[in-house]
């Protein structure tokens, strides 16, 4: 069967979904093809549900412009759609005298990247706010907060069939074709069909790779390879001594291991970083004892035998093991020269406060597309 639409998103996580939303609210005709049977089982339910102020990121970087552009947008979202969340506030703890040092870094890149609301914290501040913290100084980070990203999907999707999208799971991009007039997808599932398109934003997430080459016709050359970075949970039972959020100062592929709550205040530690050649959400509680070294630079008194292996989640790094942290990658007609087509490349952390502000330069990527 041979369908038209005039515009497909491949994969309905968070990226997907509020692409969706943008598109259909702008007058699109928009189909949602997900391989898997509900939206967000991905990546975007296998992250620490942070909303990010927007602090690390290279000035300039995709990833620093859409995280703080995005957070503001977010949080307004957040409120008008009465989505769970809590602006809890973060708290990036020095241990050594060269992590003091490294905190004017960090301020001084935050500042670069518009995030205008950081304080410093001396030992005995960051004692006062955070008894159980041992701290030599830290970084407050007032606009950090937490969110239900599932609440969060839920509510794109609604906006986008509300706005005329279409959402079609069990429904695999196999693969495709460009041609004069468009794109052409094939899609697998129960009831294969071949879908003609105008437009076609590829938000296939870990999968973004292998989609962009299955389509025939598409310059193979321009297409990075997704480099697979897991990253392990493990769960704190019981109270948990913290009002903030609590991070270590960043160094290696992640932001190092870091506490954080969810809604409901059950606290975990992660996500680690470990480099593999497939996908795998299995936790090794053999991972326990690295977890416990990490954390008790910073909670001296953590009681090694209240944590739990949790789940885990798969960064999709553009970079390869040991190269410097990439931006985000949004591939659009002006850049590979293929109309109508919306590549989205290495969309890891901060992809969830981003999501609406990367829906909106997809949006924007599209506007001259028939
Ligand atoms: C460990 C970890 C922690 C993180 N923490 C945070 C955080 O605290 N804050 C933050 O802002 N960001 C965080 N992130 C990043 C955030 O989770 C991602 O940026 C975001 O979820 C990416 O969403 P996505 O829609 O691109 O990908 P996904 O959620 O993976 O969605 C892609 C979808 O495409 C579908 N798909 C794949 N192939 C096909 C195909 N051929 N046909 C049809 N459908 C297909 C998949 O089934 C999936 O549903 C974290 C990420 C990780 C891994």
């Amino acid at each position: 069967m041979v369908e038209s639409v005039q515009c497909a998103v491949i994969g309905a996580g968070v990226i997907g979904l509020a692409a969706a939303r943008a598109l259909a609210q702008a007058g699109r005709e928009v189909v949602v093809l997900e391989a898997a049977d509900a939206i967000g089982t991905v990546t975007s339910s296998r992250n620490s549900e942070v909303i990010h102020a927007g602090i690390y990121y290279a000035p300039g970087s995709l990833k620093a412009r859409l995280c703080r552009t995005g957070r503001d947008r977010l949080y307004a979202y957040l409120a008008d759609h009465g989505i769970p969340h809590r602006r809890l506030g973060k708290l990036i703890v020095a241990t050594t005298a060269a992590e003091e040092e490294a905190l004017a870094g960090i301020a001084a890149r935050a500042h670069a990247n518009g995030v205008e609301d950081l304080r410093r914290l001396d030992a005995a501040a960051v004692k006062a706010l955070e008894p159980a913290v041992r701290g030599r100084a830290a970084l407050l980070s007032p606009s950090t907060g937490i969110l239900d990203s599932h609440a969060l999907m839920l509510e794109l999707q609604g906006d986008a069939e509300a706005a005329g999208a279409v959402l079609a799971l069990n429904s695999p991009v196999a693969g495709g074709r460009i041609d004069s007039d468009g794109i052409v997808l094939d899609v697998g599932g129960a009831e294969p069909m071949t879908l003609r398109c105008r437009a076609v934003v590829n938000s296939a997430g870990l999968a973004a790779d292998r989609v962009a080459r299955s389509l025939l016709g598409f310059p193979a050359a321009l297409v990075p390879t997704i480099h697979y970075a897991k990253g392990s949970y493990v769960a704190l039972s019981g109270k948990t001594p913290f009002r903030h959020l609590i991070y270590p100062v960043p160094g290696g592929a992640g932001l190092g291991i870091h506490y954080t709550c969810d809604l409901g205040g059950q606290g975990r530690f992660g996500p680690d970083v470990e480099w593999r050649d497939a996908v795998d959400y299995t936790v090794d509680p053999g991972r326990i004892p690295a977890f416990v070294g990490a954390i008790r630079r910073y909670w001296p008194d953590l009681p090694a035998d209240r944590l739990h292996p949790d789940y885990a989640g798969v960064r999709p790094k553009v970079q390869a093991p040991g190269e410097p942290p990439a931006d985000f990658v949004i591939q659009g007609p002006r850049s590979h020269g293929v109309a109508g087509l919306v590549n989205l490349f290495g969309i890891e952390s901060p992809g969830l406060t981003s999501c609406l502000a990367i829906a909106d330069v997809v949006a924007a990527e599209l506007a001259e597309a028939p």
